[in-house]
């Protein structure tokens, strides 16, 4: 089990009471509670609200998430979980290190830990706090400052859905409309159905791109997860998926107009190169188009902060023709396997689309690779671009160029 998961057992709660006395005792803890929230200007009605309006109340929040907001002794939150197919609420602690109790349910439907019970979670919560009782006699834990939700933890009811505009991997992504700023979005969703692993790994897109700002990366503009389906709240690219947009509406693009987008790639991930973030799925169909053909990286589902990044175990999602050698060999990634992607991505840009290593297998494309073979250069690319393109498909990653490299060779050609 892990460590940090700590579930109330039956040894935990409080030797049992008979049932009279316990009536009685509860009765007398209500009063206390009503009292206290009295003194301190609160009226009980307030503590009805449904959950999902209480401040502290994070949906769905991976514990990943909830440790890092919970710092200082006493701080506490509640978030939701499934367990065996059953959702469960569960309170987070910090207390020494992250506790987290679940809410149990007496037969009544009241809610408690080990002491009274409550009608709703928000009153229990309240009781818990105001009443200074440890949440359990083990822990000792005791709630002190409540965490409110981040600015970039979104309400769900808050997001519009409008029109479907593309498929993920883990669901359907659509336009939508943010009630509050009446902004216009692009919400990526994860279907109901897939374990919490998924929804978890759906997620850590989010939280990567939660802590860039380029115009050159999709931004993050939040995460709805107070409710099913959870969501990836993003800024609306106009023009969707590069690939798409090179196979339909590229045809009579100029060769500087596709270099300045292989420059406005190249700056977003010198962005991310800065920031120790390998990609690790750089191609056409993961970059987006905004007005005035802007290029932006998008789809990090696969990316890491780390600066090396070693792979274990199946490969099975692996796309063999944008990866580079030492990465499908010996499943070692760097943002240098970015720059090998990237030598195919500005081959995409320059083919309009085209699919490289056409009429290839994949296996065939890595052994053909591997004994050195380069695709050759598409129609209309000049000599300057393709030999950079080469440059990234050296086969030692330490003789590529880096992106800030890369990038300069680009302007320099564009302003040429
Ligand atoms: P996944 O990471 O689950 O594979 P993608 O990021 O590839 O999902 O998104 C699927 C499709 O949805 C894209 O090809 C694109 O057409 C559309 N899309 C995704 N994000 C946006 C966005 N921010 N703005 C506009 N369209 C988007």
């Amino acid at each position: 089990m892990d460590p940090f998961e700590m579930y109330i057992t039956q040894a935990d709660l409080l030797p049992p009471i008979p049932i009279p006395r316990r009536k009685k005792r509860l009765k007398q803890l209500q009063l206390e509670l009503e009292l206290e929230l009295e003194r301190d200007g609160v009226s009980v009605s307030e503590t009805e609200r449904s959950l999902v309006d209480q401040e502290w109340f994070h949906g769905v929040l991976p514990r990943e998430e909830v440790v890092r907001l919970l710092r200082a002794d006493g701080d506490y939150l509640v978030r939701e979980t499934t367990r065996n197919h059953a959702r469960q609420l569960v309170l987070s602690v910090c207390w020494g290190q992250h506790k987290h109790f679940i809410v149990q349910t007496t037969p009544e439907g009241h809610y408690r830990f080990e002491g009274a019970a409550f009608p709703s979670v928000a009153e229990l919560i309240a009781w818990q706090r105001a009443s200074g009782v440890p949440v359990t006699a083990r822990s000792g834990a005791l709630l002190r400052r409540a965490v409110p939700r981040e600015t970039w933890e979104l309400n769900n009811d808050h997001v519009q859905l409008l029109d479907k505009i593309g498929r993920g991997n883990f669901g359907d992504v659509y336009k939508a409309r943010l009630k509050t700023t009446g902004q216009e979005v692009a919400v990526k969703t994860c279907r109901v159905a897939l374990p919490e692993e998924q929804k978890r790994t759906f997620l850590q897109e989010g939280r990567i791109l939660k802590q860039y700002q380029h115009p050159n990366i999709v931004r993050l503009i939040g995460i709805a997860v107070q409710k099913q389906p959870i969501m990836i709240v993003m800024e609306l690219v106009s023009g969707g998926s590069l690939l798409t947009f090179l196979r339909t509406r590229a045809s009579n693009l100029s060769s500087r107009s596709l270099l300045a987008m292989c420059r406005d790639a190249a700056g977003g991930m010198r962005y991310l190169e800065s920031k120790n973030c390998i990609h690790r799925d750089l191609a056409a169909r993961n970059c987006l188009v905004g007005d005035d053909n802007i290029v932006k990286i998008s789809d990090f589902g696969m990316s890491r902060e780390e600066e090396e990044y070693i792979v274990s175990g199946g490969m099975k999602q692996i796309p063999i023709k944008w990866t580079a050698p030492e990465a499908l060999n010996f499943g070692k990634y760097t943002s240098l396997c970015d720059v090998w992607s990237y030598g195919v991505l500005m081959w995409e840009i320059f083919s309009k689309g085209d699919t490289p290593y056409a009429g290839m297998s994949n296996s065939r494309a890595r052994e053909k690779i591997d004994n050195g073979f380069r695709m050759p250069a598409p129609e209309g690319c000049s000599e300057d671009v393709y030999a950079l393109m080469l440059r990234c498909w050296e086969y030692e990653p330490d003789k590529r160029p880096h992106f800030h490299q890369i990038y300069t060779i680009i302007d320099t050609i564009y302003n040429r």
